[in-house]
Formats: C-alpha cells, sequence, structure tokens
C-alpha cells in the first residue's frame, strides 16, 4: 500500500517545501520507503536536496508532458529518499497540459506506472507550486490526502478557503477519494497568543484537523538547503527537527488506520 499526500498552499513561503524534504527524511528514519515529487518550477526541493536543477536533464516536466518513462527519472538523494526532480521547464508544463484531454489524471498516471515498476515506496509526498493551477490539481487528483502548512498569522485563512474549494472540485470531478489530512501550523512563534488564535479561527472556521505538534521557527530551517540535507540531518536533535519526526509519526498512524 502507497500512501500519497499532497502538500499544498497557493500561498508561498509557508513552508510547503521544507515541510516534504522534512517530513519525507523523518519516515525514511522510520523505515519507509518515500518518494518525493517536486511539482514547482523554482525546483527547490530539488535543490535543497542536494542536487542542482541545472545538470538535470530529464525532469518531471518531461514525464509529465512527454511520457517519458518516470522509473528513469527518480534519483536517489543523501536523505535516504527517492526523489522526482524538477527544473525551471516545469514552468512550461501547465500551458503543455491545458489543452491536452484527462490532464488532471497525468500524474496519477505516472505514480501508477512507477508502481508497476520494481520500486514500490511507502509513501510518495508531493510538494505543490504556490497556485491553484494545472499541477496542484493533478497533485490532488493523485493523492489520497492533503495537509495544508499553514503559517499562523492574520490574513492566512483567506487562502485556505479557495484551496477547499478546489479541493471540493477536485472531490466532485476527479478523485471522490481525496481526504483532507488537515493543516499543518509551520514558522510557528509558540511565545505569541496570536498565533494559537489564529490557527484555532481557521480550525473552527473550515472544521479541519490540526496536525500536531506545531512546527517551531528557527534559524536552522534556512540553513539546510544551502547544505543539501534537510533538517533532520544537518540539526538532528533541534525543536524543528524533533516536531517534523512528531508529525510523521502521526501521519503513520494516520495511515494505519
Ligand atoms: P514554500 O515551499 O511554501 O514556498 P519553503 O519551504 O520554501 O516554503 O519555506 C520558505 C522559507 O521559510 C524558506 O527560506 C525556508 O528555509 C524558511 N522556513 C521554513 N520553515 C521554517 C521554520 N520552521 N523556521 C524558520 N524558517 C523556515
Ligand atoms: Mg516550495
Amino acid at each position: 500500500m502507497t500512501t500519497c499526500l499532497a502538500i499544498a498552499n497557493q500561498k508561498g513561503g509557508v513552508a510547503k517545501t521544507t515541510s516534504v524534504a522534512s517530513l519525507g527524511a523523518a519516515l525514511a528514519e522510520l523505515g519507509h520507503s518515500v518518494l518525493l515529487v517536486d511539482l514547482d518550477p523554482q525546483a527547490c526541493l530539488t535543490f535543497s536536496l542536494g542536487i542542482d536543477p541545472e545538470d538535470v536533464e530529464v525532469s518531471v516536466h518531461h514525464v509529465l508532458t512527454q511520457g517519458v518513462d518516470p522509473g528513469g527519472v527518480v534519483v536517489d538523494t543523501e536523505d535516504g529518499v527517492a526523489l522526482l526532480p524538477a527544473t525551471i521547464e516545469l514552468a512550461r508544463a501547465e500551458a503543455d497540459l491545458l489543452t491536452r484531454t484527462g490532464r488532471e489524471h497525468v500524474l496519477r498516471g505516472v505514480l501508477e506506472q512507477l508502481a508497476e515498476g520494481d520500486r514500490h515506496y511507502d509513501w510518495v509526498l508531493l510538494d505543490c507550486p504556490p497556485s491553484l493551477g494545472v499541477l496542484t490539481v493533478a497533485a490532488l487528483t493523485a493523492a489520497d490526502g492533503v495537509v495544508v502548512p499553514l503559517q499562523c498569522e492574520t490574513l492566512s485563512h483567506r487562502g485556505v478557503g479557495q484551496l477547499l474549494d478546489t479541493v471540493h472540485d477536485v472531490r466532485r470531478f476527479t478523485n471522490r477519494s481525496l481526504e483532507v489530512w488537515g493543516v499543518l501550523p509551520t514558522l510557528y512563534d509558540g511565545r505569541t497568543n496570536h498565533a494559537r488564535t489564529v490557527l484555532e479561527t481557521i480550525s473552527e472556521t473550515y472544521d479541519l484537523d490540526v496536525l500536531e505538534p506545531p512546527i517551531p521557527k528557527t534559524i536552522k530551517f534556512a540553513e539546510a538547503p544551502a547544505a543539501g540535507r534537510s533538517i533532520l540531518a544537518t540539526a538532528r536533535r533541534t525543536k524543528g527537527a524533533e516536531a517534523y519526526r512528531a508529525v510523521a509519526q502521526s501521519l503513520v498512524a494516520r495511515a494505519a488506520r
């Protein structure tokens, strides 16, 4: 059984990519096999796992738009997770896919193709771009669940409604079994009551579960991408790393339900 989660929020800078890299590394530490898929043309996930997008010749773009075999594109990383890397070429994929019939299902098809090969993954985590375009809809269509990283600041709820509308449409038209696994509070400053109030308002307004514990704001996260490893390797015992480990365990518990 593979559990596929889309990490989505159309707002940039809410720690989608950081969460994908860190949760992936944490699941790998727990002995699970993990595939991460970089769906953002900025290729930050690819870069942060130690792979220079400039050196990548075939990427997720070719897999999605030209039918290239994904098995030949997946690379192993030092974090112990497999990666379907992106390059800036992915910026063209939205336009290339826009007129294609079945575009919402293109990623689901790619993951099925991988599953038919000799690679099995317990987890597939999809790093969505900061938009609600074709790539995010394709990710939601391929996923069993969606996790919404959220920086708990005053206006962060405005995007959540739009994202949930998209989830609702995906459920109606392309993926009836998609479930919202919850919001993941990120860049969390526990010293202020403000963050907790915002979080409570959002979870009540939209009736969403909150994944615990919140991921604290710490400078260590900013340093990790340059090292080409996730924070779980560069700052093993920090609060941030431990928080991601705890969230990973709660994901495992939910998947086993
Ligand atoms: P997104 O993918 O949603 O755009 P990123 O994961 O790229 O967001 O994170 C945005 C920025 O915030 C990055 O510079 C990242 O290093 C930083 N960051 C992420 N999580 C934390 C954290 N818990 N504490 C401090 N900085 C963080
Ligand atoms: Mg990102």
